[in-house]
């Protein structure tokens, strides 16, 4: 199979759907890759070390849309790239249709076969290709936090991990899934004191298990969050409901109890965040903003930040589906491949995951 690789157009983008080491992947498999020239710029990597690994290089985003039988990218694709959808493309990326009716609509009238990477789910109801960048943002949390917390960015001044005669900062995680654990790792990693609070007891087990008590666990209560928050020198709000907005869990006046200059990363941003003075998205320009004394961090998109590690990440993990899909074909890398099949959103002009068919008003 001819394999696509366009450069990302969505501003700020700098991640890329494949690395030199997928093309090397691909190609012994008997596959052609297409890379847009500049392609992997934004992640530090050159053409030619894709033209070294036996990659084509196309001028420009129209040959590799035109050639490719599939393209892989990172980001759903913008309304100028619409025009480049045909009848049978295969597309796999991130798609998040949910949230984008006009998309599911253009790919649905041009027949395009669209495979979202957030939704390939294990049977344990794991969300593989999105857990990668859960990592990353959940660890950059606390690079970020400490970065916020020394006096010339406004913050309190302190270290996170103290020093001797001196006592850490105290870390503050409320949701103990993949963010709240990688923060929980760095936290401690840097000396600070650490407590997850979490809702799920068989999870908190689990935390307390495999760190042999190291971190504090909490019950997830109003009361609990509370008094740990007022506590908090850094607080990460790490919280997921599957398929919901962020649950509300710090109010406005457990803000106000905050010490000054402590700082808030709301990791859960995303999902509408867990913060209730998180009252608007930030960028990596212009990150952080201030209530009550505290400082507010409030980006969306983290791994953006670290292009290179996240491009790594995420390709890790979405080569093995792409190498199936090229070398099966959809339809029998589907057929002995449940979680695959998941990932199909849209086929042949219809819409084919449920829930997205009735978020954005389409007939399943
Ligand atoms: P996850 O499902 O692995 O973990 C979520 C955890 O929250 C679970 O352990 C769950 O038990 C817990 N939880 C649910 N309700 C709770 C409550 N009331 N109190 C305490 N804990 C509760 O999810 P994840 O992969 O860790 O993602 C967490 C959030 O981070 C999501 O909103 C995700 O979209 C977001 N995220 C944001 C970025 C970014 O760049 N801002 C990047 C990646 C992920």
């Amino acid at each position: 199979m001819r394999i696509g690789i366009p450069t990302e157009v969505k501003s700020g983008e700098y991640r890329v759907a494949l690395t030199p080491a997928g093309v090397s992947v691909l190609k012994g498999a008997g596959h052609e890759v297409l890379v847009q020239a500049g392609a992997g710029a934004g992640s530090g990597f050159e053409d030619e070390e894709y033209a070294a690994e036996g990659a084509a290089l196309a001028a420009d985003a129209s040959e590799v849309w035109q050639r490719a039988e599939l393209i892989m990218k990172v980001k759903e694709p913008l309304p100028e790239e619409f025009g480049y959808f045909r009848p049978g493309l295969l597309l796999f990326t991130y798609l998040h249709l949910a949230a984008a009716p006009e998309l599911a609509r253009a790919l649905k009238a041009r027949e395009v076969t669209a495979i979202a990477y957030e939704t390939i789910q294990l049977p344990g109801g794991g969300l593989p290709l999105l857990t990668p960048m859960s990592e990353v943002a959940g660890r950059m949390a606390v690079q970020v936090g400490s970065r916020f917390l020394e006096a010339r960015h406004g913050g309190r001044g302190i270290l996170l991990g103290g020093v001797p005669g001196v006592p850490p900062a105290e870390v503050i995680i409320i949701g103990g899934g993949i963010v709240g654990t990688n923060a929980a790792r760095i936290a401690l990693g840097m000396g600070a004191s650490v407590v997850i609070l979490e809702r799920s007891a068989d999870r908190m087990r689990y935390l307390d298990e495999v760190w042999s008590g190291r971190i504090g666990t909490l019950m997830s209560n109003p009361y609990n969050i509370a008094q740990a928050v007022r506590k908090a020198d850094l607080l990460i709000g790490a919280v997921l409901i599957p398929g919901a907005r962020a649950p509300r869990l710090v109010t406005d006046e457990m803000v106000q109890t905050m010490k000054k200059g402590a700082v808030i990363v709301d990791v859960a941003v995303d999902q509408g965040g867990t913060i209730a003075t998180i009252d608007r998205v930030t960028t990596h320009e212009q990150p952080v903003y201030e209530r009550h004394g505290v400082i507010h961090y409030a980006v969306a998109n983290m791994p953006g930040a670290v292009p290179r590690t996240s491009t790594y990440a995420l390709t890790n993990v979405t080569l093995p589906y792409a190498l199936e899909i090229a070398s099966k074909g959809l339809e029998r890398a589907i057929e002995g491949n449940p979680s695959l099949k998941l990932g199909v959103n849209t086929h042949c002009g219809r819409v084919t995951h449920r829930q997205v068919a009735e978020a954005v008003g389409l007939p399943f």
